[in-house]
């Protein structure tokens, strides 16, 4: 992949290959809305099929249009490849998926989107994949709780409710010693935190939040490092290394570098094997649709961010308030995470804890007239939402307490509108209560 550029400005228009269409010349990206893709012979059919050489079979396996995001994406991430799936909940399945098998384990933060812990608590435990959850406050807890069954570490660089940064480097340096990648959802964060430079091998993101930008599209996106090194315990990674009787026996950790010079048989694998077998591709109309987000991304996201801290200060100054939840509102380690780690912005989730709990809670949001009430992150416009009584409310009692989610919490994704408005917005629902 061509990674000429080295600035996000530059990546989201012009990262990767493509230049302009070379039938048509055009420069917008085209929708390549087909589900198939005519082969020369019957040789070059065979070759591709047998992966002797790569190139279109099937929009269920790759698309040119998504190919343009999937290029992009990794550009922006420091990766070197990358694969798009059907939403963010995909790319959190496939991970997992792509390393474990019935009766192996993961090591996962305990401050993790509720979607993810519902995956995680029951469709994963269904497969005979146990999570086993690590405080993030001392890495050392993710090393404690692993076994010779574990694959992969699993964390949020900014994850809500908690909005406890990560540390990153620390628990990725405890994997790759015992040869266990650390796998981080970026969502919520992409510019502003580069997980892979702090040394995580597989980065993802729901492409539905910021990338996108306008609440227009559902997407998912894993991003493969590049770097990882998958020899250094071969036993630990069977899926990599054992032969894959679903294409006739071949082992994944040497095939795919003989074949590509890349190191990046995890990506191969995701895409071929389980892309090919669940079928949750991206739609092109869809990719197309994130392109057009990813264009913009490094303008939004410098506009969130100055937003955020500007609203925050504002709620701060509110007696309805019980506790302003912010990136750099935090105790001294998580604090010194957010610094570490978040450049060019403290993200723009910010949570607030009202004084009167679930009924001040319900009535804050029930009065806000220019944030709109909705499960979203990550959108262009301000939202909000009450997670204890939605996003959460399938969450047990306990799991809700470890996930940070009290009555009296809401969410605030913070938007791009002029700042004025928003706190405008927030001062007279708060007003209400
Ligand atoms: N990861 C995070 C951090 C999220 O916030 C979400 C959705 O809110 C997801 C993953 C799931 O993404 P999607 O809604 O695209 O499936």
């Amino acid at each position: 992949m061509n990674n000429k550029y080295k600035y996000p400005e530059t990546i989201g228009l012009h990262g990767g290959n493509f230049r302009k269409d070379d039938v048509q010349t055009s420069v917008a990206v085209p929708i390549h809305q087909t589900s198939s893709y005519q082969f020369n012979s019957t040789e070059h059919a065979a070759n591709l099929f047998g992966l002797k050489e790569f190139g279109n079979i099937y929009t269920r396996i790759m698309n040119p249009t998504t190919n343009v995001l999937e290029e992009r994406i990794a550009a922006l991430e420091g990766g070197i490849a990358s694969l798009c799936v059907s939403s963010g909940q995909a790319a959190s399945t496939f991970v997992v998926q792509n390393l474990c098998s019935s009766g192996d384990n993961i090591i996962a933060s305990t401050d993790l989107y509720g979607g993810t812990i519902n995956l995680f608590n029951n469709t994963l435990k269904s497969m005979g994949i146990e999570v086993r959850y690590a405080d993030p406050s001392d890495p050392e807890n993710f090393k404690k709780l692993c076994d010779n069954k574990t694959r992969l570490f699993y964390a949020e660089t900014l994850p809500n409710p908690s909005l406890r940064v990560f540390p990153i480097k620390n628990v990725a340096e405890i994997g790759k010693k015992l040869c266990i990648p650390l796998i981080i959802d970026n969502t919520a964060c992409p510019i502003i935190c580069k997980p892979i430079e702090h040394g995580a091998a597989i980065v993802i993101h729901s492409l539905t939040k910021y990338i996108g930008g306008h609440g227009t599209s559902i997407g998912g996106v894993i991003i493969d490092s590049g770097n990882f090194n998958w020899s250094k315990n071969k036993s630990r990674q069977p899926n990599i290394w054992e032969p894959d009787q679903s294409y006739h026996g071949v082992i994944w950790g040497e095939a795919i570098p003989q074949l590509t010079g890349a190191n990046i048989p995890f990506i191969i694998r995701a895409r071929v094997v389980l892309l090919r077998d669940l079928g949750s591709a991206l739609s092109p109309f869809n990719a197309f649709q994130i392109i057009q987000g990813l264009e913009t991304l490094s303008l939004r996201i410098q506009q969130h961010c100055k937003n955020a801290l500007k609203v925050k200060d504002f709620l701060e100054t509110s007696n309805k308030i019980e506790k302003v939840i912010f990136s750099t509102n935090q105790n001294k380690y998580f604090k010194q995470n957010a610094k570490e780690y978040l450049k060019g912005g403290e993200g723009a989730l910010i949570g607030v804890e009202l004084k009167g709990g679930l009924v001040a809670g319900k009535r804050f949001i029930d009065n806000l007239k220019l944030f709109y009430h909705v499960a979203n992150i990550g959108d262009a416009r301000s939202l909000a939402i009450h997670p204890a009584s939605t996003t959460h409310s399938q969450l047990n009692n306990e799991d809700m307490k470890k996930s940070g989610v009290t009555d009296g919490y809401v969410r605030l994704s913070i938007g791009i509108e002029h700042e004025n408005d928003i706190i405008n917005d927030l001062k007279q629902s708060l007003d209400k209560i």
